[in-house]
C-alpha cells in the first residue's frame, strides 16, 4: 500500500487541538455491515464496535421550528404532522417508496460492476427493468418531495439529502431519494470511539492480513506495457507488478499517472460534487438541545444550491452542519464542554484555486449560529482549525477538493461514473470514492468488493 500521506484514512483521519479530538471528514456512518463483513472475512479478532443512533438529526429553522428526527419512520411522521402538520402517511409512505427504490436498484447500480454486460442478463436486472416506470427517473429529487409535502421545510428536509453524495436537489434525479432508508431504514450509526475508529480498524485488520503499509511514497507513474500495468513508480523507484489497484481520484490518475492517449475526455467532464469548509472548535459550554448531528437550514435553499452549483460561490446564508461527537464520545472533549465540527457546503474549486471568501464566510456562520442558538459563539471558541476545499485537495488529491467524486445532478451520472477497471489496461483496477458506484464510507467499500470480486474472477478465468 502506496499512500503520500505519513497516516492512513485519507479524508477519514482525525486531529486533536488542545483536549479536544475532531474526526476530520465524514461524522455519519451507514450499513456498518459492510465493515463487519469485512472483519469476519478477515479473520481479525478485534471487534468493531458501533451503535445505532435513536436520534438521527436535529433540524433547526430561523423561525424557531425544530424538527427532532428519530429513527423510523413512525416517529418522524409523528413529528413532521406535530410540528409542521404533514400528513402522517405521506411521510410514511415517502419512506417506503425510498425502501422500494433501494430494493429495486441498490443489486443493480451499487452493489455490482455496471461495465460488465453479464451483470445485465439476471432477474435482478429484470427486476429493475420492469419496475422503470415507478423510479421516476425524469423527475428530480425536488420535484417528487415538493408535490407531496404541505410544508416546505419538510421538502427542505427530504431535499436535504442530496448533500449526502455533494448534489443538487433541484437537479438531481429523484432517485435519490433512495438516500433517505438509508437512515431511517437501515440506521444511522456512530463508532464507540467516533468515526476515526473506522480507520484504525481497517488499518489493524489490514496489518493482521500482511498488508505492508508505505507511508510519504508519492506514486507518480503507473506504468503499461504492451496493454496491460507493469507496475509504478513512486518517490522515482519502479516498483514491478502486473496487478495495481488505485484509491487515487480518477482525474489525477489520468492527468498525472496515464499515458495521455488514455484520457476519458467524456467521463471526466462531468460535474463534480460539492466541497465543505470545516470549523473544528473546542467549546467551553455544552449546548442540551443540540446533539450529534445538526442542521441550522438556509432561509432560502434553491438560492443556496444556486450559488454552490451555478454562482460557484458559498452562499450568503449558509446551512450549517454542527457535529458533536462528545455528546457520545465523552473522551472527546474536557468537562463541561464540547468539540463542534462545523460544516458548510462550497463549491469544490477550481483544481489548486486558493480561497477568497474564508473571513466572509466565518463571520456568516457565527452570526447564524448565534441568532439561531441565541448564545455568542466567539466568546466561547477556545480551540480553532479550519479545513477547505483547498487543504481537502492537497491532503487527499481530490479534484479542488470535492467530497464525493462526480455529482449526480443528471439522470444518467450513474452510468457516467468511471468503471472499476479500465477494459484497455489488463490488470488496473479503481476504488474509491470518485468511481463507481461513488461516494461516501459505504460505496467506497463497495467499489473494494467490486474490484476484488473482478479480480478474483480474472484469476479463475486464467485457469479455467
Ligand atoms: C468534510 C467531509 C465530510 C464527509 N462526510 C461524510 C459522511 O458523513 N459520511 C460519508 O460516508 N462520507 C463522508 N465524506 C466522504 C468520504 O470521506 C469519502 O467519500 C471517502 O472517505 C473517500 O475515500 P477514498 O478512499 O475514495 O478517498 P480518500 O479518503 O481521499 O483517500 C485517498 C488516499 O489516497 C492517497 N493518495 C492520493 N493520491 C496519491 C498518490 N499519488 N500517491 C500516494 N497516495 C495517494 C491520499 O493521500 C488519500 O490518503 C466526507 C468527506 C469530507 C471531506
Amino acid at each position: 500500500m502506496f499512500e503520500k500521506n505519513t497516516y492512513p484514512g485519507g479524508k477519514l483521519s482525525e486531529i486533536t487541538l488542545g483536549k479536544f479530538r475532531f474526526d476530520k471528514g465524514p461524522s455519519l456512518l451507514t450499513m456498518p455491515e459492510l465493515i463487519d463483513e469485512l472483519t469476519v472475512l478477515s479473520g481479525y479478532k478485534t471487534n468493531f464496535n458501533y451503535s445505532k443512533l435513536k436520534t438521527i438529526t436535529h433540524y433547526f429553522f430561523e423561525d424557531g421550528t425544530k424538527i427532532v428526527a428519530q429513527d423510523s419512520a413512525e416517529a418522524l411522521a409523528k413529528e413532521l404532522k406535530n410540528k409542521l402538520n404533514e400528513d402522517e402517511q405521506v411521510v410514511i409512505n415517502h419512506l417506503k417508496k425510498s425502501k422500494f427504490y433501494y430494493s429495486t436498484v441498490a443489486d443493480l447500480f451499487i452493489n455490482q460492476s455496471l461495465g460488465k454486460i453479464k451483470n445485465f442478463l439476471n432477474l435482478k436486472t429484470l427486476k429493475a427493468l420492469l419496475n422503470l416506470n415507478k423510479l421516476n427517473l425524469f423527475s428530480t429529487m425536488h420535484a417528487e418531495n415538493s408535490k407531496l409535502f404541505k410544508s416546505k421545510k419538510t421538502t427542505q428536509i427530504f431535499n436535504r439529502y442530496a448533500t449526502y453524495n455533494g448534489s443538487n436537489p433541484y437537479k438531481a434525479p429523484a432517485l435519490l431519494n433512495i438516500i433517505p432508508h438509508l437512515e431511517f431504514g437501515l440506521g444511522a450509526y456512530l463508532p464507540e470511539k467516533g468515526m476515526h475508529q473506522i480507520t484504525e480498524h481497517l488499518y489493524n485488520m489490514a496489518l493482521f492480513c500482511g498488508v505492508t503499509f508505505k507511508f510519504n511514497e508519492h506514486v507518480e507513474k503507473i506504468e503499461v506495457e504492451n496493454k496491460k500495468v507493469s507496475g509504478l513508480i513512486s518517490n522515482g523507484v519502479l516498483y514491478k507488478s502486473a496487478l495495481v489497484v488505485s484509491d487515487s481520484d480518477i482525474h489525477l490518475v489520468y492527468k498525472k499517472m496515464l499515458p495521455k492517449k488514455y484520457y476519458p475526455t467524456k467521463l471526466l467532464s462531468q460535474e463534480k460534487s460539492s466541497s465543505a469548509y470545516v470549523f473544528y472548535w473546542g467549546i467551553k459550554k455544552t449546548f442540551p438541545e443540540l446533539d450529534l448531528h445538526n442542521i441550522l437550514f438556509s432561509e432560502n435553499y434553491k438560492a443556496e444550491f444556486n450559488y454552490l452549483f451555478e454562482e460557484k460561490r458559498p452562499y450568503v446564508d449558509p446551512t450549517i452542519y454542527i457535529n458533536i461527537t462528545s455528546k457520545f464520545c465523552q473522551a472527546d472533549a474536557p468537562i463541561g464542554c464540547e468539540n463542534w465540527f462545523v460544516m458548510v457546503n462550497v463549491p469544490h474549486n477550481k483544481s489548486g484555486d486558493s480561497i477568497d471568501y474564508a473571513v466572509d464566510l466565518r463571520k456568516k456562520v457565527v452570526a447564524k449560529i448565534n441568532r439561531i442558538l441565541k448564545t455568542d459563539i466567539e466568546a466561547l471558541i477556545i480551540e480553532e482549525a479550519i479545513l477547505d476545499p483547498f487543504d481537502i485537495e492537497q491532503q487527499t488529491s481530490s479534484f479542488g477538493g470535492s467530497l464525493y467524486g462526480n455529482a449526480s445532478n443528471n439522470k444518467f451520472s450513474a452510468f457516467l461514473r468511471h468503471a472499476n477497471y479500465n477494459n484497455k489496461i489488463g490488470g488496473l483496477y479503481f476504488v474509491g470514492g470518485s468511481v463507481h458506484p461513488g461516494g461516501g464510507i459505504p460505496l467506497c467499500l463497495l467499489s473494494a468488493k467490486i474490484v476484488s470480486n473482478l479480480i478474483e474472477e480474472k484469476k479463475q478465468s486464467v485457469f479455467i
